[in-house]
C-alpha cells in the first residue's frame, strides 16, 4: 500500500486534514474531480479581481485557535462584511441593527426600538417552531417581510413555516449602530484569494485533479491504509436510501467596463419579485485594489440564483428539514459499517458547516485519528 490515506475532495476540510496528517509523518494522495483544487472555496483571477467561484465567502470565527491555524496559510484583511437590503430598490441596512431600525420605522434611540420589537413579536407565544415564529419573535414583522421573507423563501425554495428556526439565528439582532454581519472576533479575507490559501495547505502534497472517486473507488480506495471521503453521503452509497436534498446556486457572472457598480461587496435583494438572492461584486473584498494597492478599473459581479439540486448539480446547501435530518441519520448509520472510511465535511456530514467549523473538525478528527 502506497498511501496511509486517500483524501478525496481537496476542499477545506480535506485540505487540512491532509495538512496534519502530512505533517505527522503520514502519506497522503489528495484527488478531487474537479479541475481544481479549493473544492468551493475555489478563487480565480479576472482582471486583477479574486472571484469567489462558488459563490461569497467570508471568513470569521471566535475560535482563536481555528484563527491562529488558518493564518499561518495566508494573510487576512480586514474586510468585514456588511450587507445592504435592497427591498424592491428600498435599501437597508444587515444585520439588523439600528440604521435597519431607524430606516424601518423612523425610530432613533434603542429604547424606541426595542419598544417597537416588543410590540411586534408579542404575536409569537412559547417557542417558535419554525422560522417564520422565530424570525417574527427576534425582530418582529415588519423586517420580517421586507427583510426575510422573500430571500428565505427564494433562498431555501420552500416557506418559512417548514424552516427550522436556527437558520435565521445565525444573524445577529443589535440595539447598536454595527453593521458588521457577524459576531465574530476574527475576520477577513486571504491576500491573495482562497485558492493561494489552499495551495499552501497542500503544499508538499501529492494531489490529482479530474479524478473522480466513485467512478473507480476500487482501484483508487487500494492506494491507501484509509480513505477520507468528503463528497456527499449519499452519492457514496449510491443514493440507496433515496437522495439527500440540496440547495444548489447557479452563478450569472458579469465582466463590467466601470470601476463600481453597487458601491458594496453584497446586496441581497430580499424582495420575491426580484429572481436573484443577491448580488457579488468580487472587488469590494478587497477594496477593489489589485495586489500593488492600484485601484482596479473594471469589476466583476455575479448574480445569484437559488434552485433546487438535482443530479449533476453542484451541492451547496444541506437542508435541514425533517425529512432530510431523518434521511441523513440513516446514512451516517451506513457510514458507520464502512470500515476504513471517514466521512467530513459539509457534504460527507450533511451539515451546514461555516469554513471556521469545518476547519476545526477536521482539526479534531485529525487530532482523534492521529494521536501525539
Ligand atoms: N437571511 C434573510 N435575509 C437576508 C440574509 C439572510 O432572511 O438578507 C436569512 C436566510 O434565511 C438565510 C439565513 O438568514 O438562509 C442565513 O443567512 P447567511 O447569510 O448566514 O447564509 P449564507 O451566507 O450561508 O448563504
Amino acid at each position: 500500500m502506497k498511501y496511509d490515506y486517500l483524501i478525496v475532495g481537496s476542499g477545506l476540510y480535506g485540505a487540512v486534514f491532509a495538512r496534519e496528517a502530512a505533517d505527522k509523518g503520514k502519506k497522503v494522495l489528495v484527488i478531487d474531480r474537479r479541475p481544481n483544487i479549493a473544492g468551493n472555496v475555489y478563487t480565480e483571477k479576472v482582471e486583477g479581481i479574486n472571484v469567489h467561484k462558488y459563490g461569497a465567502h467570508i471568513f470569521h470565527t471566535n475560535d482563536k485557535k481555528v484563527w491562529d491555524y488558518i493564518t499561518r496559510f495566508a494573510e487576512f484583511n480586514r474586510f468585514t462584511n456588511s450587507p445592504v437590503a435592497n427591498f424592491k430598490g428600498e435599501l437597508f441596512s444587515l444585520p439588523f441593527n439600528m440604521y435597519t431600525f431607524n430606516k424601518m420605522w423612523g425610530v432613533v434611540t434603542p429604547g424606541q426600538a426595542q419598544a417597537k420589537i416588543d410590540e411586534q413579536r408579542g404575536e409569537i407565544k412559547g417557542e417558535p417552531k419554525n422560522l417564520e415564529e422565530q424570525a417574527i419573535s427576534l425582530v418582529g414583522r415588519d423586517i420580517y417581510e421586507k427583510l426575510i421573507k422573500g430571500y428565505t423563501e427564494k433562498q431555501w425554495g420552500r416557506d418559512c413555516t417548514s424552516l427550522p428556526p436556527f437558520i435565521i439565528k445565525r444573524l445577529p439582532v443589535r440595539l447598536t449602530f454595527d453593521n458588521n454581519y457577524f459576531n465574530a472576533l476574527y475576520q477577513g479575507i486571504p491576500v491573495g484569494g482562497y485558492t493561494k490559501l489552499v495551495e499552501n495547505l497542500l503544499e508538499g502534497i501529492e494531489v490529482r485533479l479530474n479524478v473522480d472517486y466513485l467512478k473507480n473507488r476500487k482501484e483508487l480506495g487500494s492506494l491507501a491504509d484509509k480513505v477520507l471521503y468528503t463528497g456527499a453521503i449519499d452519492e457514496y452509497f449510491d443514493f440507496k436510501l433515496g437522495t439527500l436534498e440540496y440547495r444548489s446556486v447557479r452563478f450569472e457572472n458579469e465582466l463590467l467596463d466601470i470601476p463600481n457598480y453597487q458601491g458594496n461587496a453584497a446586496v441581497n435583494y430580499t424582495d420575491r419579485e426580484t429572481p436573484w438572492t443577491r448580488i457579488i461584486e468580487h472587488k469590494w473584498f478587497e477594496f477593489g485594489k489589485d495586489e500593488n494597492g492600484n485601484d482596479l478599473p473594471k469589476t466583476v459581479i455575479s448574480r445569484e440564483y437559488s434552485s433546487e439540486w438535482k443530479p449533476g448539480d453542484e451541492p451547496y446547501y444541506p437542508v435541514n428539514d425533517e425529512r432530510n435530518s431523518k434521511l441523513c441519520g440513516r446514512y451516517k448509520e451506513l457510514a458507520e459499517t464502512e470500515k476504513n472510511v471517514i466521512f467530513g465535511g459539509r457534504l460527507g456530514e450533511y451539515k451546514y458547516y461555516d469554513m471556521d467549523a469545518v476547519i476545526a473538525a477536521a482539526l479534531n478528527k485529525a487530532e482523534e485519528e492521529l494521536p501525539e
